[in-house]
């Protein structure tokens, strides 16, 4: 098998800029922006630090390039690394290295493309069930959510099972179980999304929703979809259900300029070319006028 995107060696790419070749490092960092963009989005959708996030990963996979022994390994190695700033972000966040008030932000925000959710289902103009598949995703628990950033992308046809096995630390078996019952809790939720969606709504769901904030979450995923289970109106939500495998194959990426809004895109790709942290905290580089074109580069 070619190792290829969009027609680049990306094995020649990373030997390269394993090398030491800057422009290849820039290249790369392009090639692989929208599929950390993805992951991680998705994985913490509408956290205010998913820029953050995603511009530690590529700094580290270009800076650390020197310990990929196999550079034919690069996307798994990459996804892993993804993986790990993920967990890394949640220690800080339950630690108290990122404020509460910061993370209730994030469902605060007007603006739509803090809530990955949204922006999927506007950039990829998702209907119909699909659209609901998207939403249903923002009723997932935290590791559920990073499982499924990483089980969508396999379903869409971006990472293979083995990369998504590797990206969690666990062996296929034990992903293929993680999976199931990720599956369960999506399948639940889209039930729930069904059922708060209906119009003219339903009495009793009415009734429960009283107490709710409005805020998804895997507390009012639970209470809701116990509802949903016994209740002769809502349940019907949950027949005619095609299975979220099937409306997500060959789903595309969410592009990164677009995500983030034409500004985060070129200084994530100068970082990761660059190596300097520094300089791209202090925003020294220069900053395009025009629109840049970093997710849709061939
Ligand atoms: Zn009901």
């Amino acid at each position: 098998m070619v190792n290829s995107v969009n027609g680049v060696d990306v094995t020649a790419l990373v030997v390269a800029a394993r090398d030491g070749d800057q422009a290849a490092g820039e290249r790369l960092a392009a090639l692989y922006l929208p599929l950390v963009y993805n992951v991680v989005g998705r994985a913490l959708n509408g956290h205010p630090d998913v820029d953050d996030v995603v511009q530690e990963t590529m700094l580290r996979a270009i800076s650390g390039l020197s310990s990929l022994r196999d550079p034919t390994r690069f996307r798994s190695w990459l996804v892993a690394i993804a993986m790990n700033e993920i967990r890394r972000h949640w220690r800080e966040s339950q630690s108290g290295a990122i404020s509460a008030d910061r993370l209730d932000d994030a469902f605060d925000l007007a603006d739509p493309r803090a809530d990955f959710v949204e922006l999927t289902i506007l950039r990829l103009g998702l209907t119909g069930q699909r659209r609901q598949v998207a939403e249903a995703t923002r009723w997932l628990d935290e590791d559920d959510r990073a499982l499924l950033s990483l089980w969508w992308l396999e379903t869409a046809g971006q990472l293979s099972r083995a990369e998504v096995a590797a990206a969690l630390e666990l062996s296929q078996q034990h992903t293929a179980v993680r999976v199931q019952r990720m599956k369960a809790q999506l399948e639940a939720a889209r039930v729930v999304v069904g059922a708060l969606a209906a119009d003219p709504p339903c009495v009793l769901l009415e009734d429960i929703l009283g107490g709710w904030d409005g805020v998804p979450s895997a507390l009012w995923r639970k209470r809701l979809a116990r509802h949903a289970r016994e209740c002769t109106v809502c349940s019907g939500h949950g027949s005619g259900l095609v299975p979220a495998e099937g409306l997500l194959v060959g789903l595309a990426l969410v592009p990164v300029a677009a995500a983030a809004g034409g500004a985060v895109a070129p200084e994530l790709l100068s970082t990761a070319a660059h190596l300097t942290p520094a300089s791209a905290a202090t925003g020294t580089s220069a900053r395009p006028t025009s629109r840049p074109s970093a997710g849709t580069r061939p």
